[in-house]
């Protein structure tokens, strides 16, 4: 019987797969939602834009909930 660990003589490494932050697109977007209606800032790739979206939403139509959405991206690589 083989020892714990080998696979039948075969021995092949499993490939390690690690998350790293991915730079090659843009960095983080920021996107303001309003909780009210649901009316969004749209992407932007700063907070700034969204901020002022929400303020003059407010101003608007008097809602005064947003949802702050920022995502930013992975990618998977293989040493
Ligand atoms: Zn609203």
């Amino acid at each position: 019987m083989p020892p714990a660990g080998t696979y039948h003589g075969t021995a092949r490494r499993p490939r390690l797969w690690a998350l790293r932050p991915d730079r090659s697109g843009s960095g983080t977007v920021t996107e303001a939602e309003c909780t009210t209606c649901l009316d969004g800032s749209g992407a932007a790739d700063d907070g700034r834009g969204p901020a002022v979206w929400c303020l003059a939403h407010t101003q608007e139509t008097g809602h005064t909930g947003f949802r702050r959405i920022r995502t930013d991206f992975f990618r998977a690589s293989c040493d």
